[in-house]
């Protein structure tokens, strides 16, 4: 699998229905496709299902494709981002959530697209120090925005259509710590979810600490 492949998870990937189509890279490097005509589960070797995660689990799944052409796999290619924003663009609630995955994956992809690893195919080596620092200074900022009189909710916009507000700036917090994770191979929503895991397991302000 090439190295900027997105990470491929059978668990997360769509169950074959009637019209989904697959490209995939075959072990000869021959791209082929799989459309998926049919669904039966007899006989065994007419399983459009085994078939599909067959090809899943031996090759390099390259795009997966609704009934509708729209795109499942990958997964961030999916998302409704526009490549010419309007200059005051606003998430509306019919745009869908992200996943911390997701997350991860556009805060670094972008990252790279934007130049800030240097080199897509060869990014720069991590320094850990400044990146970390960075994300400390957008909770910096946070508190700018608060001190400066913006209540805690309030997202307002710049001349120039840019976002600004305390929730803008816990955003940039969020997108710091999704391409560190990204460029550090971090699996991020494993490790949220062990430590709430743990931490719903503490004892009661962990034996009365003050804060
Ligand atoms: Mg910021």
């Amino acid at each position: 699998m090439s190295e900027d492949a997105p990470a491929y998870n059978p668990n997360t990937l769509p169950m074959p229905k009637l019209g989904y189509r697959m490209r995939y890279k075959q072990a000869s490097d021959m791209i082929a496709e799989q459309v998926v005509t049919y669904l039966t589960v007899e006989p065994a070797t007419e399983n459009v299902e085994a078939a599909w995660f067959a090809i899943c689990g031996s090759s390099e799944i390259l795009e997966i494709r609704d009934q509708d052409d729209r795109t499942l796999w990958p997964q961030h290619a999916a998302l409704p981002f526009d490549p010419d924003p309007p200059t005051t663009h606003r998430a509306t609630p019919t745009e869908p959530s992200l996943t911390i995955d997701e997350l991860v994956a556009l805060s670094y992809d972008t990252a790279l697209d934007h130049g800030w690893w240097g080199d897509r195919d060869d990014p720069d080596p991590i320094n850990v120090g400044e990146k970390l620092m960075l994300m400390v200074s957008e909770i910096s900022e946070a508190l700018e925005e608060w001190r400066n009189g913006h209540e805690l909710t309030d997202v307002y916009y710049g001349d120039d259509g840019k976002p600004e507000g305390v929730p803008i700036e816990l955003a940039d917090v969020l997108i710091r710590i999704g391409d560190f994770c990204g460029r550090a191979g971090i699996d991020l929503d494993a490790a949220v979810r062990d430590k709430m895991v743990y931490n719903n397991g503490r004892p009661h302000r962990h034996g009365n600490k003050r804060a």
